[in-house]
């Protein structure tokens, strides 16, 4: 059976050590007054519920997957899922994050991304239940009417209803602009939908007594395309103006899919018909206002991979402590053994560090994404806020796509530690594996947020965004630059940061002539961003770790930070070489290729 410890020491190391959120708060007033006790206390009970209610239910959940009662449409969940969300909702965790006018603790954003990283690790399936939800408030808190935000609002941040993104129909994906579901007006101003969705994630349960739908769908006399698109809410109990519920809507699910993994989450096809539901937004800009579910679904989407690297690097160092096969190339280390453990072993390091690097460096990319947006909402400096925003929507293709794909390198990896052992169920690690590859599907696929990195959110603004970031390095390399002891960590960073300058100039000329060429180098961009996002924490923990034990702290907590980035550095990082070979070698291998693909 795995295990789950809480990473609390590395969050708080993170939060406190290297982002100094705290500091960053004191020039928020709503936040001035959170201080490390209070992240401290916040996190320890966090890690308890997820340890210790969600986590004992990964494997069941897996196993027992979703049932559906055709004859009543109702979803019941895997044994277990209701009662500990129940716990949940009691404990306020829904709230902690929300704004305290519908009922909120309005804590930092920081404190939900580790709270969220904890569930996923535990229980990735039971976590999407609460976890669309709050995209759900998000999108309801930026763009809804009074009336809506009086109606879902408290009940979404109290978590007695749950909420659901409705976007996918059969034959429309990625994109968007395809979709058919209908919206008719209706004489009292409401709107009466008629359409199929699938893979709707929660999309049914007896969790909460209300599901939130917030659905996209066309109005009669739509344009063409992604410009005639609307978003509506639409719940499954239509609700009374005293806020109960009335009689059951039409809006149904008619099946549950079969899956890889996720087997604890419902998704599910959803028929609509005749479903009442009320206009979010503008009419036709559906989209943008559902932009706001999916860019914090996007960086939902990876935490969740986080969790999972996490809990995988934790059980695969585990086994190699304890294995014993082999004995050491340098010479025998366990002499009371008849074989020495596995973690002896060159590439049984290389896998487990692998796995620890991805974990720590993606947790801190995630923090501070997450107090980037606590600055965005809550500085009152307003270029302050704008430059956050910017930098958020920068790095949030990078957080979905970079941590996904090395969520799946990770958990790999950790699996290959158990050898045949991690091929079996019983030691749970071919579960976080299948869990882990949705993760680079929806939401937008990772080749879809490398099209929006490079496409959209580099060369569409000239750089100027990459180049702020940009600055943001700059400032650490000149801090650090003649400090021998940062050498093997800010010159691998210096010298790509410089070249992801001219990299970038030159995919943006050839774009420029020919747009496939975006297409060709796209991925193969993302990743090298992503390392070099990575390579900037991972030497700003380097720092804060090599600081501390200069200043005589024998915690082998710094040792450990420090032998990681070097690990990071001299073996994950120099991938950069060859991904921007294969971006700089151009669409003509892949285009150039009708006999091969006939
Ligand atoms: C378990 C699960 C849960 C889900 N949950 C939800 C949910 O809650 N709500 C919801 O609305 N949807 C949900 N989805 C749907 C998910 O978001 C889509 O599956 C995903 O966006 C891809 O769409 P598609 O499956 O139609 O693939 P397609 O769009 O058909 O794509 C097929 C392939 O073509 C590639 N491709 C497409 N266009 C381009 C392009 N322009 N350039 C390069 N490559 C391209 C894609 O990257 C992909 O590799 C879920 C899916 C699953 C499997």
């Amino acid at each position: 059976m795995p295990q789950y410890t809480p990473p609390l020491r590395d969050m708080q190391f993170v939060m406190l050590e290297v982002l100094k959120v705290t500091d960053e708060f004191k020039a928020l007033p709503k936040h001035a007054e959170v201080d490390a006790d209070t992240i401290n206390a916040v996190l320890e009970e966090a890690g308890k519920f997820a340890a210790e209610v969600t986590f004992p239910l990964n494997i069941s959940g897996d196993t027992e997957g979703c049932k559906l009662d055709l004859a009543t449409h109702e979803v019941t969940p895997p044994k277990g899922f209701k009662e500990a969300y129940a716990q949940y909702v009691a404990g306020g965790w829904a709230a902690l994050s929300c704004d305290p006018e519908y009922g909120g603790q309005g804590l930092p954003f920081v404190l939900n991304q580790c709270l969220y990283e904890m569930l996923n690790s535990a229980n990735q399936a039971w976590t999407m239940y609460p976890g669309l939800s709050h995209g759900a408030y998000e999108a309801l808190h930026a763009h809804g009417t009074d009336d809506q935000k009086k109606t879902y609002l408290p009940k979404l941040v109290s978590g007695e209803w749950t909420g659901t993104m409705c976007l996918t129909e059969p034959h429309c994906g990625t994109d968007l602009g395809l979709l058919r579901t209908k919206a008719e007006p209706q004489p009292d101003g409401s709107y009466k939908l008629t359409g199929n969705k699938i893979f709707i994630s929660a999309g049914e349960h007896d969790m909460a007594a209300n599901i939130v739908h917030l659905v996209l769908a066309r109005l009669p006399d739509a344009p063409q395309g992604s410009k005639g698109i609307s978003l509506f809410v639409v719940p499954k109990f239509n609700v009374k103006p005293d806020g109960s519920l009335g009689e059951r809507n039409g809006i149904f699910c008619s099946g549950l899919e079969h899956k890889m993994g996720i087997h604890g989450n419902a998704t599910a096809q959803i028929v609509m018909d005749g479903a009442s539901g009320s206009l979010v937004g503008q009419p036709n800009k559906g989209l943008a206002a559902m932009f706001v579910m999916m860019n914090a679904a996007r960086l939902g989407v990876g935490n969740q991979s986080l969790g999972l690297t996490e809990v995988a690097f934790q059980n695969a160092l585990a086994y190699a402590k304890d294995r014993i096969q082999m004995r050491s190339l340098s010479g025998v280390k366990a002499k009371d053994k008849p074989a020495d453990p596995i973690i002896v072993h060159p590439d049984v390091r290389k896998m487990l560090l692998t796995a620890k690097a991805y974990a720590e460096g993606g947790r801190a990319l995630a923090i501070y994404c997450t107090m980037l947006l606590d600055k965005e909402i809550h500085h009152p400096d307003e270029k302050v806020r704008k430059d956050a925003g910017e930098i958020v929507a920068l790095l949030t293709p990078i957080v979905k796509a970079f941590l996904t794909d090395n969520g799946h390198i990770a958990t790999n990896a950790c699996m290959q530690v158990f050898g045949g052992h991690g091929f079996i169920k019983e030691w749970g690690m071919e579960q976080f594996v299948r869990d882990n590859r949705i993760n680079m599907i929806y939401e937008g696929t990772n080749t879809v947020q490398s099209l929006d990195l490079l496409g959209r959110k580099v060369l569409g603004n000239n750089g100027a965004t990459l180049k702020k970031f940009g600055k943001i390095i700059a400032a650490l390399i000149a801090e650090e630059g003649v400090n021998e002891k940062m050498a093997e960590f800010i010159n691998p960073l210096a010298y790509l940061a410089d070249q992801m300058t001219k990299f970038t100039t030159e995919l943006g000329f050839k774009g420029f002539q020919n747009p496939d060429e975006v297409g060709a180098a796209a991925v193969d961009y993302l990743r090298v961003a992503g390392h070099l996002v990575f390579g900037y924490f991972w030497a700003r923990m380097a720092q804060t770790a090599l600081r501390e034990i200069a200043a005589g702290n024998t915690d082998p907590f710094y040792l450990a930070k420090v032998q990681t980035a070097r690990f990071y550095f001299a073996k994950l990082f120099p991938e950069t070489a060859t991904l921007m070979r294969t971006a700089r070698s151009g669409s003509k291998a892949l285009m150039d290729t009708d006999a091969a693909l006939a």
